[in-house]
């Protein structure tokens, strides 16, 4: 028997369902090869941009490198998905295809599709809760309707059982022959025509272990409560890219979560350890509501927000993206963004918070720009926190309003993580960064922004205009 296991964003051997089911499945005598397809209609939306696809690269050299290590090898494609696996499968005359199941509404019909096409060829073809530790459909309200509301989730899920980590095989029995088949080898950044210039993290399995290891065997997992909203800081995991593109389990983590838990010496380690489960929770919430509402993906939850006047003013945008805003909490993370491909979850809060309540700006723009540049960009996990942001999503207290100068004042009191991205402005005291308004003189002589809206002139005018959608 010969199975395929097809990786899409579980980009490891370690704690990984369909490939273990693979490898039980086949048996002793049995054959196991990945396959990856790059989709032309992904790397081409658009939005897509180089260093995400080299940072996958990465991590897809790793995978490959890891199944030759252990006798098999991971297969590439080009093209459309559904032709594309049909005609691996029908050359190399699998038997099984196995996979992990996705929540985006895209990724659910092609794997529908491709499970129908399959099947009709004869193959047997499996799928696997690998996204999150508890499906999205496998958690109710008492009234058994999905949730849209984060803290019942939390309870209930919680106190549901979760699987325990899967080891890495320790050897996986490949193709007797490669000969002829339709694939690539692991194409180039260049020849997909794609250019990177931001420095990217470590990638991989390997790393994704690292950094967990390193969060929750020390006291980083502890004072989570208090350290994770100082962006000067590093005081969370920085696991995101590594949960996006797989290369560590969702299990693998959770069970990290758990053992840390003897460390636990005071109310303040325990605290630290639950927050920290519930943002994985927050992961899984917004999951769980993408995949019953869809529609979420693209446009306002709420319907006295889909017809909000948002303003389509391009230069402010373009302020906001390229960090020239003024304000120097929205820049310094911006420019963050910018260069790193990632940014501190108290500023993106910050930012979404200023481009749609400050300059009024539909918060699709800044949704699809986090997309671009994000390394750990997530369609559930943003989409979630823009409409959290935009007062347009499934939120009980909907009407949030961010001031960058106080959060600034309370989350980056020394003006450390201002500084660390905006350089030019060494030598202004602290209160000045902190003031939320630089004298005219100092931002002219550092080449640095003027504060292109008023914040107490323009959250009046959000409220009042979000009063008239409301009514
Ligand atoms: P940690 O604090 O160590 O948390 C551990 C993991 O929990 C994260 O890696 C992430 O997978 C998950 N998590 C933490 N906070 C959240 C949250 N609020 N919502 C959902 N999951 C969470 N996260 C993404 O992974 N992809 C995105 O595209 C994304 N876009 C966002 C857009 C906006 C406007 C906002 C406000 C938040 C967004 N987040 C997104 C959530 C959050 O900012 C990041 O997950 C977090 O900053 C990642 O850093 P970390 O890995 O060090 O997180």
């Amino acid at each position: 028997e010969i199975a395929l296991v097809w990786h899409r964003r579980d980009l490891r051997i370690d704690d990984n369902p369909a490939l273990h089911e693979a490898i039980a499945e086949v048996g002793d005598h049995g054959r196991v090869v990945g396959l990856f397809i790059f989709d032309p209609d992904i790397l081409d939306d658009g939005v897509t941009e180089g260093s995400k696809v080299d940072f996958m690269l990465g991590c897809l050299r790793e995978l490959q490198a890891n199944y030759r290590r252990l006798g098999s090898d991971l297969l590439f494609m080009y093209g459309q998905p559904v032709s594309s696996i049909c005609e691996l499968a029908k050359s190399i005359n699998a038997t099984h295809v196995f996979f992990n199941q996705d929540v985006e509404p895209f990724a659910i019909k092609r794997d529908r599709d491709a499970k129908e096409a399959l099947q009709t060829l004869g193959i047997k073809v499996q799928s696997f809760i690998d996204i999150g530790l508890i499906a999205p459909d496998a958690i109710a309200t008492q009234a058994g309707e999905p949730y849209k509301v984060y803290t019942p989730f939390w309870r209930n899920w919680q106190s549901k059982p979760k699987s325990t980590p899967l080891d890495a095989p320790k050897q996986i029995k490949g193709l007797d022959h490669h000969e002829n088949l339709p694939t690539i080898p692991l194409p180039s950044l260049r020849e997909l025509k794609f250019i990177n210039d931001i420095t990217l993290p470590k990638f991989g399995e390997a790393a994704a272990l690292e950094l967990l290891t390193k969060f929750c065997d020390s006291n980083n997992i502890l004072r989570y409560q208090t350290e994770r909203d100082l962006p000067a800081h590093v005081g969370t995991s920085g696991l995101s890219p590594h949960l996006r593109f797989g290369t560590v389990g969702i299990r693998r983590v959770w069970a990290a979560a758990i053992a840390s838990e003897q460390l636990i010496r005071s109310e303040e380690d325990q605290q630290g350890v639950t927050t920290w489960k519930q943002e994985l929770a927050w992961r899984e919430f917004y999951q769980h509501v993408l995949f019953y509402f869809p529609e979420l993906a693209t446009g306002a939850y709420r319907p006295q927000m889909q017809n909000f006047p948002w303003e389509e003013d391009e230069e402010k945008f373009e302020a906001w993206c390229e960090g020239r805003t003024g304000y120097p909490i929205v820049d310094a993370a911006m420019r963050q963004l910018n260069q790193t491909g990632w940014m501190h979850n108290r500023c993106r809060m910050i930012v979404a918070s200023f481009l749609t309540k400050d300059l009024l700006i539909n918060w699709q723009w800044g949704e699809r720009y986090f997309m671009q540049k994000l390394l750990d960009g997530d369609l559930a996990a943003n989409n979630g926190g823009w409409q959290w942001s935009a007062s347009s999503g499934m939120d009980p207290k909907p009407l949030r309003i961010f001031n960058p100068a106080s959060q600034a004042r309370k989350y980056d009191p020394e003006g450390e993580y201002i500084l660390q991205w905006l350089p030019e402005l060494r030598g202004l005291t602290t209160a000045e960064l902190l003031s939320g308004n630089i004298p005219p003189h100092q931002c002219d002589r550092r080449q640095y922004a003027r504060p292109i809206v008023d914040h107490n002139t323009q959250q009046q005018k959000f409220k009042r205009l979000y009063q008239e959608c409301k009514s």
